[in-house]
């Protein structure tokens, strides 16, 4: 008797991203790596796991993430502390520190990969999502600033987006949050009666929280709050004409949300959002924002930072409502053989095909002709190249054209050609 075993199932709010899948994430990367380094970006990897400090200090520790979203342990082979990453921006500044990244020279970064928070799984939003993350370290802006922004709405120029609109914020220096700080507490106070437990808890920790809040009940008194955009002095109002001045000049429409806080705490000055309505609830493709404190906080020498991470799983849900991602075929050219001596010599053939830059797949599995056929066809393939008897006396391969570009009208469906020529011949049919 042979024993059954239950069915595993992967973790809610994480996704397998699957083959077909794959091809359009990997287009979408591709596109943004070139984006990236034609702005002068380089890429860095940091581990996904850190020491829990590093997040608590860095996020800081009265936000939704590291009071609730966070996948924390203990290692249980040595009781290290350890966090799963929820951000990049934090392992990015502990990392160029550790290495002293920044000695020479300021530096452009950027990196893509998973990143971890346990929240509530809906529409673009899971416990595991992806998030290209871009951090121009040591540029005390605004010129960077307004470079960072500029280069965003490039992107989503050349993905075809257009409902994507732009929110700015100012969150001014520390003194300025400090005196902010006291009116929003009075003000909160006053409001006390319809505070929800998050918000009462935060009022006096950290009661610029309390107005990131997502309780609808609580926007009414959130949006009369005084606003931290009124305490600015000239420096931090100087800082961001600078930003809103290079956008003008770009022709970079943007709205004053003097609203926005941001969900880390390390921020300050510059923030921004870029929303769009078509995404639902969900609608923040990118958010960032500058960290000027961020490296004194984590050990290191006073240096500017500033930084945005993209949502990759919103991006792509947006770009796939455009249309401009095809191609998820397994391969170029699909081989079919009669016997063992026709698999033989379509492996030989195979990589030719290959050396001249075509993706080929040899068939294996099922031998009747019917069969290879039908995996030929939903494998994607724009050719099959058969390999009968006659095919490897005459050492010419039949091409049976499968789809468009080359299958047409004007060009017979099934060709011969020798096979030292198919490669050479299968390109200038393709093109590339
Ligand atoms: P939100 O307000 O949606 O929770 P956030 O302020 O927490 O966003 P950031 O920390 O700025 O988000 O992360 C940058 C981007 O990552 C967001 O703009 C969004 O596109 C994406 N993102 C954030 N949380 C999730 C999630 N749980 N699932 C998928 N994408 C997410
Ligand atoms: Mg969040």
């Amino acid at each position: 008797m042979t024993q059954s075993f239950k069915k595993l199932r992967g973790l809610t709010g994480m996704h397998d991203v699957l083959p077909d899948q794959s091809a359009q994430w990997e287009q979408l990367e591709e596109i943004v790596r070139d984006w990236l380094a034609s702005y002068g970006y380089r890429n860095m990897r940091t581990p996904i796991l850190e020491h829990t400090q590093l997040f608590a200090r860095g996020i800081g520790e009265v936000t939704d993430i590291v009071e609730k979203e966070m996948y924390s342990f203990t290692d249980s082979l040595n009781g290290d502390k350890l966090t799963m990453r929820p951000e990049f921006t934090a392992g990015i500044v502990r990392s160029a520190i550790e290495h002293n990244l920044l000695y020479e020279r300021p530096q452009r970064i950027y990196s893509i990969g998973p990143v971890f928070r346990h929240e509530r799984p809906q529409r673009g939003r899971y416990r595991q999502f992806h998030q290209i993350d871009v951090e121009a370290l040591g540029f005390p802006g605004p010129d960077v600033d307004a470079e960072m922004i500029v280069m965003l709405d490039r992107l989503w120029q050349r993905l075809g987006l257009t409902d994507v609109r732009l929110e700015i914020n100012s969150l001014g220096q520390s003194h300025e949050r400090a005196a902010h700080r006291e009116a929003l507490i009075a003000y909160l106070e006053q409001h006390q009666d319809i505070l929800d437990d998050d918000a009462k808890r935060r009022m006096y920790t950290n009661p610029l929280r309390v107005l990131d809040t997502k309780n609808p009940d609580l926007q009414e008194m959130a949006d009369a709050a005084p606003r931290l955009f009124e305490f600015l002095g000239e420096e931090s109002l100087a800082h961001y004409e600078g930003v809103c001045q290079r956008l003008d000049a770009m022709g970079i429409e943007y709205t004053l949300n003097p609203r926005m806080v941001r969900g880390l705490d390390y921020y300050n000055l510059t923030v921004f959002e870029w929303i769009t309505d078509r995404l639902g609830a969900q609608g923040t493709v990118c958010g960032g924002g500058r960290y000027d404190g961020l490296f004194e906080l984590l050990g290191g020498k006073s240096t500017p930072g500033i930084g945005f991470a993209i949502g990759m799983e919103r991006l792509l849900e947006l770009v796939q409502q455009q249309d401009i991602l095809p191609n998820t075929a397994e391969c170029d050219i699909y081989m079919v053989y009669q016997n063992d001596a026709g698999q033989q010599q379509a492996m030989v053939l195979a990589e030719q095909l290959r050396d001249a830059g075509l993706r080929v797949v040899v068939h294996a599995g099922p031998k009747s002709m019917r069969a290879q056929f039908r995996r030929a066809d939903n494998s994607g393939a724009l050719a099959a190249i058969i390999l009968g008897q006659s095919e490897l006396e005459t050492q010419q391969a039949s091409v049976k054209w499968l789809r468009a570009p080359a299958l047409n009208d004007e060009q017979p469906q099934q060709e011969q050609v020798d096979f030292a020529q198919c490669a050479q011949f299968l390109k200038s049919r393709i093109g590339d």
